[in-house]
């Protein structure tokens, strides 16, 4: 292949729209967690991303009686916090959260506004500090594909698997399966070879 041609592959596939706003948000320590979050979404997607500073969620979303937050409501709250019109925002938030009809969830995303959240207490599940990274990064990469427009999978390896429980976020990957990646490059994301399950479906 020559360099021409490399160029060229490199520029249609570089989309310098893409630019994530990261948001620390009601965490402790954050440095370690946001910082390897950028570094995955660099390398993933491609693309720039820009940290906010730590904030708080608003109490008024937390169901008392549940003693959890309304994934839904800070989901609508989180895509007014960015800075800068056609940006990605995500926030990583140290709160428990539920929406609905289900117990908890892990995440939360819409690819209507831009927007995703993930939750960590729920992630700390009996793990050391790698396996909660590894976790926290399944669960961005999961909502990032949201975010692009992937729907859940059936494929119980791939990101892009509803984790009903821990056991499912650890069984799974963290790169998407064949089918999921396609989807997203036809819609002309670029997506790290090394993020992509080499199933050959
Ligand atoms: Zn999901
Ligand atoms: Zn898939």
């Amino acid at each position: 292949m020559s360099d021409k041609f490399f160029g060229f592959l490199c520029i249609k596939y570089f989309d310098p729209t893409m630019i994530f706003e990261l948001i620390p948000l009601n965490m402790a320590d954050a440095d370690v967690i946001i910082n390897n979050v950028k570094e995955l979404l660099t390398k993933a997607f491609n693309a720039t991303v820009k940290i906010l500073k730590l904030a708080k969620v608003p109490s008024d979303f937390k169901n008392v009686y549940r003693d959890q937050y309304n994934a839904a409501l800070l989901l609508r709250w989180i895509r007014n916090l960015r800075t800068e019109d056609g940006t990605i925002v995500l926030g990583i938030a140290d709160v428990d959260a539920y929406v609905d009809g289900l117990n908890f969830v892990f995440g939360i995303a819409s690819d209507v506004d831009n927007a995703a959240l993930v939750f960590l207490p729920r992630l700390r599940f009996l793990a050391d500090a790698d396996k909660f990274m590894d976790r926290i990064k399944k669960e961005v990469v999961h909502e990032v594909g949201h975010v692009f427009g992937l729907k859940h999978c059936n494929n119980v390896l791939c990101v892009m698997y509803f984790s009903n429980s821990i056991y499912d976020t650890d069984r799974k990957n963290f790169k998407f399966c064949s089918r999921c990646y396609s989807n997203l490059i036809k819609q002309g994301y670029y997506v790290n070879s090394s993020y992509v399950i080499n199933d050959n479906i």
